[in-house]
């Protein structure tokens, strides 16, 4: 806001320190100022009788345009006030627009004396000025408007056009400021906007997500069921209790229970990550030896190319117990094998298990295909796989190491990656010995 302390009093005949205090008075305005329109104001009042005039305008360039608009006005008679607000003055037109357009000063001692200004004549009589002084507004190389004084009198050049200069230029300076506040709230909106985009979108994301699992859910609940059915059935047949089999039907009957157990394992896996993730699998806590869980994972995985040997490096002796979920354990660590035996062709793939204080570390190394860097963090998102283009060497669905993560993280632990491309991988399981409902980390992201 404009600071209306009481102006310090001078004495009347040293015009040198009126002006001092009066510019004083303007930069403080500037300073303080919220408004360009307030300063420019404040100056010209303060000013224009310091230098005689007797009424005075500021006009600033319109954004993109070659007009000027009325931004402040001083004294101006009182009948013209109404028209103030849409008065325009053209860039290069009259005084004031030439002042603008050439980035000089135009003085005109009297406009009655002048013949290139006689269409001017009639408005100085009805407005009552003879002489004028329109001084340009100019930062950094821009015209940003102009400020005209008028005079009723003929005057030769004002000797307080050093004052002047100085008001134009602390004008510009505030004009110049308001523009960059401008932009910079612009800028700030446009931020803002784009913010509530982003969290707009953000917020689709989350529900896309959200339908996406239930979805899942749904469906793999749907589909357990009648393939459930299937096996049944298929075991009947197979056990004879619909009549004897050929051996061809046999074999037939075993690929339709093959393939019905693998669609089965792969309906559960669905069903129990998006069971995790809505926070609702239940953990049966039992007591077990860790070496019985890797013991029982091995002899559960099936698919070990007959040129990678298998090592499997356990602690002799007593080793400590754990007390988890006995099942995910084996699970996790299935799953590892699985993909290790999958993607390993020669060399060998290691299991082995160790505990230390309150933890377990199981670890299986392979000497497989590897996983490049970029990759090493995506495998362990859903659906996940290094190549997922129709045309890729090794089945699956992407969803092993996702459901292995999040199990384990369930039961307080977390699986961790090394891995060379063309050398092999390792994954290391760290569980804690003992399952701590309150220690488990929320299934989160991967
Ligand atoms: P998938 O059913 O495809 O094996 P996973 O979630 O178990 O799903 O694994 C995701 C992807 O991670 C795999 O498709 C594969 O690209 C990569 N991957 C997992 N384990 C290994 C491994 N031992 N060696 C090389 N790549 C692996």
């Amino acid at each position: 806001m404009i600071d209306t302390r009481p102006q310090v009093p001078v004495h009347t005949g040293d015009t040198a320190i009126r002006e001092l205090v009066a510019v004083r008075e303007i930069v403080h305005a500037f300073l303080t100022a919220d408004r360009p329109e307030e300063v420019f104001q404040f100056a010209l009042e303060r000013v224009s009788p310091l230098v005689g005039a007797t009424f005075a305008s500021v006009y600033v360039v319109e954004e993109n345009d070659d007009v000027m608009r009325l931004a402040a006005a001083y004294n101006w008679p009182e009948r013209f006030r109404p028209f103030l607000g849409q008065m325009r003055v053209r860039l290069g037109l009259g005084p004031s627009g030439e002042a603008a357009s050439e980035r000089r000063i135009v003085e005109v001692p009297d406009v009655f004396a002048d013949e290139s200004l006689a269409d001017w004549r009639e408005v100085a009589s009805e407005l009552g000025f003879r002489a004028l002084v329109a001084i340009p507004l100019v930062t950094r190389g821009r015209v940003l408007g102009t400020v005209t004084f008028y005079f009723a009198e003929a005057t030769s050049t004002p000797e307080s056009n050093g004052l002047l200069q100085i008001v134009a230029d602390q004008m510009a300076a505030t004009a110049e400021k308001a523009r960059l506040i401008h932009d910079l709230r612009r800028a700030n909106a446009a931020l803002q906007e784009s913010n509530e985009e982003l969290e707009r979108q953000y917020l689709a994301a989350l529900e896309a997500r959200r339908l996406k699992d239930e979805f899942l859910a749904n469906m793999s609940h749907e589909l357990r069921t009648p393939l459930t059915a299937v096996l049944g059935y298929t075991y009947l047949l197979q056990e004879g209790f619909s009549g004897p089999l050929t051996e061809d039907q046999r074999r037939t009957l075993a690929q339709v229970t093959s393939s019905s157990e693998r669609l089965l394992v792969l309906i559960e896996d669905l069903l129990e990550l998006t069971t995790l993730k809505r926070g609702e699998l239940r953990v049966d806590v039992e007591a077990f030896d860790p070496r019985d869980a890797l013991r029982e994972a091995i002899e559960g995985t099936r698919g070990l190319p007959p040129t990678v040997a298998l090592r499997v490096e356990v602690p002799e002796g007593t080793v400590h117990w754990m007390r988890s979920d006995r099942k995910k354990v084996v699970k996790i660590l299935s799953n590892l094998l699985s993909n290790a035996y999958k993607f390993t062709t020669q060399g060998e793939v290691c299991a082995s298990v160790e505990t230390r204080n309150d933890l377990v570390r199981f670890t299986v190394r392979d000497t497989g295909i590897g996983i490049a860097p970029e990759a090493q963090q995506l495998v362990f998102e859903e659906f996940r796989q290094v190549d997922g283009s129709a045309r890729r060497p090794y089945g699956g669905s992407g969803l092993g190491l996702a459901l292995s993560r999040q199990l384990a993280r369930l039961l307080g632990g977390d699986i961790e990656l090394q891995s060379q491309p063309e050398e092999g991988s390792t994954f290391v399981v760290e569980l804690p010995l003992e399952y701590q409902a309150d220690l488990r980390v929320e299934a989160g992201p991967p």
